[in-house]
């Protein structure tokens, strides 16, 4: 099945793994809302840089905190392609401290992108789908939806949650040919992680192979990251006409941390 001429709404996709995904969806032909933030002249390259592959590629700066402006980001996405026939709910931040310290603007803002954007999109995106007889949705969860770490409250629980609503949304549209799965990494080599090998080699006093493997790596039995085409291509997957049938579930691609 050729999903050329599909668009697909990637929150979070300025950069890393959602960013990945929206280059691996346009090199499909699929049309591409990218979403996130950043630097505006970056954004922009990166939109030209999807339609030179020969989609269409639009930008919507919505906050993933706010309600009114990722219905607003729904609403365009149905008004410059008819529907959204594919969600990926990839935006997230991480914070990392003891729970009596953990900042209370913190809690809020990692349940919001992360957990209550995913409730927004979908509920705004179903519609759509409905009306166009196919859909998918993909949430972007990790390891941590499935086994903790200490001093990440509000990731673990967000990611965890975002399980929660990926069963439930996968019964409710189960019988209107849209699926919805997860798909939890876990340790990517994104921008964000490759920037802090050189600084933890140093602050440690350690060779960057051991804080690959010593550090960042600890629960990773591969010993290897996942790679963003990784990830992206699990995302590709889920929307084939072979995943049809795959809903409510999650595609663990952790190098075996969560076996262990
Ligand atoms: P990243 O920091 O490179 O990308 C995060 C994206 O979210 C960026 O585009 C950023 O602008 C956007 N974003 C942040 N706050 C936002 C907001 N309020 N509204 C809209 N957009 C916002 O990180 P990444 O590593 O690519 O992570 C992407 C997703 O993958 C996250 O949900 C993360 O939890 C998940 N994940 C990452 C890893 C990893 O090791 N990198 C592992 C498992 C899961």
């Amino acid at each position: 099945m050729s999903l050329k001429g599909k668009t697909a709404l990637i929150t979070g996709s300025t950069s890393g793994i959602g960013l990945g995904i929206a280059q691996g969806f346009a090199d499909q032909g699929i049309n591409i809302v990218m979403n996130g933030f950043g630097d505006k002249d970056k954004i922009e390259a990166e939109r030209k840089a999807l339609e030179d592959k020969g989609v269409s590629a639009i930008y919507h700066g919505a906050d993933m905190t706010k309600p009114e402006e990722i219905r607003d980001m729904v609403a365009l996405a149905e008004k410059e392609f008819g529907a959204v026939d594919i969600l990926v709910n990839n935006a997230g931040i991480q914070h990392v401290c003891p729970v009596e310290d953990f900042p209370e603007e913190k809690w809020d803002a990692i349940l919001g992108i992360i957990l209550s954007s995913a409730f927004h999109t979908t509920k705004a995106s179903i519609g759509g789908m409905r009306k166009a007889g196919w859909g998918r949705i993909i949430n972007m969860c990790s390891a941590h939806g499935l086994v903790a770490s200490p001093y990440k409250t509000a990731y673990v629980s967000a990611k965890h949650g975002l399980l929660g609503l990926t069963k439930t949304i996968g019964l409710e549209v189960a019988q209107d040919n849209i699926t919805c799965n997860a798909i939890c990494p876990g340790y990517v080599f994104t921008p964000l992680v490759e920037n802090q090998i050189a600084d933890t080699a140093k602050a440690r006093g350690i060779s960057e192979e051991e804080v690959v493997n010593n550090v960042l790596l600890a629960a990773q039995w591969t010993k290897k990251f996942v790679t963003i085409e990784q990830v992206a291509g699990i995302a590709l997957f889920l929307c084939s006409d072979t995943a049809a049938n795959i809903t409510g579930t999650d595609i663990v691609v952790d190098g075996g941390w969560t076996a262990a």
